[in-house]
């Protein structure tokens, strides 16, 4: 079958907009058609070279859509499911899926960095020349396959845009405080970088009910939208000694957890000044893996856990339809984070607006 889709051909861009051809399905694939993907700051970094990835390659790991067809082994999905797709597909039965560390799966770590399927194989083909798969999703396509644990059904009434961001932004940032840190009512939390992901993180403390949530950002604006999205504090980084504002805010203790949401060497060692003894870091965000990070010693002491963490602890078969149920009883914020929606033909501008960091998430809705 041929459908359109988003190519990367070169580091720096632009994406071109294909004719693709999808090969036939092996048994335990999932043909999905895309109903919506999101564009995330991991997709950035392929398109500007931060992260390498074999070329050309249809990016996107946040997507939604309708189960179009199912190999013959496939039995967790049907035609006609509406799913939201995960980037971490896992095999279940590897080292790492025995030790109930779904992320570090032998076949998806083999094999995604290399663009390829959990088979260590590809299904995509332009001018009959291979077209390789991002994070094993590739959602900025009409249609993607996926492996059967990167298909997770979830509730037909969640609308398609606001189901694909639960597949990475409110994964990673719920998750996080949620399912990684398990953070408890009335515990003391910190985000630092209040993007989509730390955006999310806020609204994960809410949701387990922690008593001081507190947002700390550069600027009004930023700290304004942290409010609604259920930050009790926030500090100016410009204007106030983040660390001292935190222990006044939390008996001169320092928070139960901190979270590093801003991808800085200069965050991630601020974290740990402002967690208490006995608390937890949770990192989030990434710097280049070639920079070094450094810590005052003292701030290690006590008893600190540093963490990181990046999908926050996603058991998608469990968490998805969580957190779309979430959604559908008015508990969890989906449609303020959607800040602008686009065609696939536009992608190269939303991926501009992306970089100049504009909005929270742009979405891009297929028909
Ligand atoms: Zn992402
Ligand atoms: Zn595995």
């Amino acid at each position: 079958m041929k459908f359109r889709a988003a190519v990367l051909n070169a580091v720096g861009g632009p994406l071109t907009i294909d004719e693709l051809e999808m090969q036939p399905l092996a048994p335990r694939d999932v043909l999905v058609r895309v109903r919506a993907s999101g564009l995330c700051h991991t997709d950035l970094e392929a398109i500007q070279g931060t992260l390498s990835y074999p070329l050309p390659i249809v990016l996107g790991h946040e997507g939604a859509g309708v189960v179009e067809a199912v190999g013959a082994e496939v039995t967790q999905v049907r035609p006609g499911d509406h799913v939201i797709l995960s980037w971490n597909p896992h095999c279940g039965h590897c080292f790492y899926c025995e030790n109930d560390q779904p992320i570090l799966c032998e076949p998806f770590t083999r094999h995604q960095p290399r663009g390829r399927l959990l088979d260590g194989t590809t299904r995509m083909l332009r001018d009959g020349a291979p077209v390789h798969h991002y994070s094993v999703t590739s959602t900025h396509a009409q249609f993607t396959v996926v492996p059967e644990s990167g298909a997770i059904p979830v509730p037909k009434e969640i609308p398609f845009d606001r189901a694909c961001i639960i597949g990475c932004g409110v994964m990673t940032g719920v998750g996080a405080v949620v399912r990684k840190a398990r953070l408890a009512a009335g515990a003391s939390v910190v985000v630092i970088g209040c993007g989509a992901v730390g955006l999310n993180a806020l609204q994960g403390a809410r949701l387990v009910g922690a008593g001081r949530i507190i947002a700390v950002d550069v600027g009004g604006e930023k700290l304004e939208r942290a409010r609604r999205f259920g930050a009790t504090d926030t500090i100016d980084a410009t204007e106030a000694d983040t660390v001292q504002v935190v222990k006044s805010l939390t008996e001169g203790r320092g928070a139960d957890c901190v979270i590093e949401a801003a991808g800085r060497s200069q965050v991630f060692r601020l974290a740990g000044e402002a967690v208490r003894p006995g608390g937890q870091v949770i990192w989030l965000g990434k710097v280049n893996v070639d920079e070094e990070v450094s810590f005052r010693w003292g701030s290690l002491m006590g008893e600190r856990r540093i963490v990181r963490s990046s999908y926050g602890d996603a058991r998608p078969r469990r968490d998805f339809p969580w957190l779309a149920n979430e959604y559908l009883r008015g508990h969890l914020m989906l449609d303020e984070p959607i800040t602008r929606r686009i065609r696939l033909d536009e992608i190269n501008d939303g991926f501009a607006s992306l970089a100049r960091g504009e909005g929270i998430r742009t979405v891009i809705e297929f028909d």
